[in-house]
């Protein structure tokens, strides 16, 4: 698998490539990406709509398989604040593989800044959608909500 860029965009064909972007957005913004997770629907599917609101530092991924909306990390604590945008592709799906992916603080389990990858399953683009200054606290149990 490797990425390849279209104009503007990149292109991936997995959750290794959206990693490879995220990981790459995460240098530019000087808090490097250490610890990732998969959202995985509690039915297995892996495929969302995805709303966000980077000012609240908010995410909510709704399953298109069996329709469960689920507040990502610790975004039920800000979701009540949140004005929610639905994410569209360039290409107008709205269909995204998520990949959350966090920064540390130095010598610590603590979540510093969140990012939120994603891949279209319609014509594959990968790009951080969203990111965020995110004060969590751990990051397992924050992932694992992710
Ligand atoms: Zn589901
Ligand atoms: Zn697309």
């Amino acid at each position: 698998m490797a990425l390849t860029k279209k104009g503007r965009y990149w292109y991936g064909s997995g959750p290794d490539d959206t990693r490879t972007e995220l990981l790459r957005y995460s240098k530019a913004n000087a808090y490097i990406a250490t610890r990732f997770a998969e959202s995985v629907c509690t039915c297995g599917h892996r495929a969302f709509r995805l709303e966000s609101d980077e000012e609240a530092g908010a995410a909510r991924r709704t399953c298109l398989a069996c329709g469960t909306a689920h507040l990502m990390g610790d975004s039920a604590e800000f979701a009540d604040e949140a004005d929610f945008d639905n994410h569209e592709c360039v290409c107008a799906a709205e269909s995204f593989e998520l990949l959350s992916g966090v920064a540390l603080y130095s010598e610590s389990n603590d979540v510093r800044w969140y990012y939120l990858g994603c891949r279209c399953t319609a014509c594959n683009l990968v790009g951080v959608f969203a990111d965020w200054k995110c004060e969590a606290g751990d990051a397992d149990a924050f992932l694992a909500a992710a």
